[in-house]
């Protein structure tokens, strides 16, 4: 008597090319399980809606829908228990990067902090190197954390970083987000800019203008409307970041209408606050996974019987530019 999963289908955004089997990218905050029974009041939302016992097996029937390559996910308080060893059986290897100080260890009967969670296909890729941030903003450190991994492709030798966050929420946190997202942005130039010495001059491409590195992906829930700041910051980089899921628009330059939508007791907020960055000059985006229509979500939208995050998964596939762009 459940209303079934909701259906999205791809949207191919170029022609599919049959050589390079594309990377598939997953991005999804999928609600802290104390936040979501402890925090949030989603008004209307039934707790029984929230039982961990049966919506654990819908987050992880939504990923293995779409059986990502990469897995980026935030709000991770059932890493050691559920995801890490359900997903080490399914062939990923993964690391956990927990919040200094999360607000899941105030709810009562928590199961430990929340935090980021990195996954990959270990058959396809050999990870070089993993670092675990703690974001700061204008020079203080924060409760907000980030993963950034570099990974070789197994079959074709490539290499390339991924990352994911989350950073503050709320309103009046603009300025701070976007302090977070410089820390994070100069973090990575380090890192990718860094020369490994398992890595040839085929893996480096002319990110932005003067700028040479490994190619990048991002993936994080900014807690940040277009609008922002912080959106402003990664769009502009120096590091030649685009955001996937402008692709899925009409005139492909702006973001879809909402990524999270919910009803709290403070009111309904429909808003786009997660995304999928990538290196333009390195990836080309082969496909998006459509988001859901409001008549889909439903009246009470999310989380839901049918959803069991506040927050739609982003998938896109990822494909290597033909050539990497040479040095000279
Ligand atoms: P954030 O403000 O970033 O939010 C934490 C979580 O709350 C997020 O996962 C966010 O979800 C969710 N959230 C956002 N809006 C609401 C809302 N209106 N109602 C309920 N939940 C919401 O938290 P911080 O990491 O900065 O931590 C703040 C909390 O941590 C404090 O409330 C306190 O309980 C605890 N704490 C933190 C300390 C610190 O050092 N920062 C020290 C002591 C305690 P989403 O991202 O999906 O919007
Ligand atoms: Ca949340």
């Amino acid at each position: 008597n459940r209303p079934p999963r909701l259906h999205r289908d791809f949207v191919m955004t170029r022609p599919c090319s049959l050589q390079n089997a594309p990377l598939r990218i997953m991005q999804w905050n999928i609600l802290a399980q104390a936040l979501g029974e402890g925090k949030d009041s989603f008004v209307r939302c039934p707790m029984e809606a929230l039982n961990w016992s049966e919506r654990k097996y819908l987050i992880l029937e939504e990923i293995l829908t779409y059986r990502p390559d990469v897995l980026c996910l935030q709000e991770v308080d059932h890493y050691f228990d559920t995801f890490q060893p359900v997903l080490a059986s399914l062939g990923y290897q993964s690391s956990f990067c927990p919040k200094p100080c999360s607000p899941c260890l105030d709810v009562h009967n928590n199961n430990g902090p929340d935090g980021c969670a990195l996954f990959f296909n270990r058959r396809r890729f050999q990870l070089l190197h993993t670092t675990h941030l703690r974001l700061s903003a204008m020079m203080l450190k924060t409760n907000q954390v980030a993963i950034v991994a570099t990974l070789r492709c197994r079959l074709t030798g490539r290499v390339f970083c991924v990352a994911v966050t989350h950073l503050k929420a709320r309103s009046g946190w603009e300025a701070f987000r976007s302090a977070q997202g410089a820390h994070l942005l100069q973090q990575l130039r380090d890192i990718t800019a860094r020369s490994y010495p398992e890595m040839d001059q085929e893996n480096r491409t002319r990110v932005g203008d003067g700028e040479e590195g490994i190619p990048l992906v991002v993936c994080g829930d900014f807690n940040a409307e277009p609008s922002e700041e912080v959106y402003r910051r990664f769009m502009t980089s120096p590091l030649g970041l685009d955001s996937a899921y402008k692709c899925l628009s009409e005139d492909g330059t702006t973001e879809p209408p909402y990524t999270s939508w919910k009803i709290r007791p403070s009111g309904e907020s429909c808003s786009t606050l997660d995304y999928i960055w990538y290196s333009e000059r390195a990836f080309q985006v082969d496909a998006v996974l459509r988001i859901p229509s409001e008549e889909q979500i439903g009246p009470d939208r999310l989380p839901s019987y049918n959803y069991p995050s506040d927050h739609l998964s982003l998938v896109c596939d990822l494909s290597f530019s033909q050539q990497p762009h040479r040095l000279m």
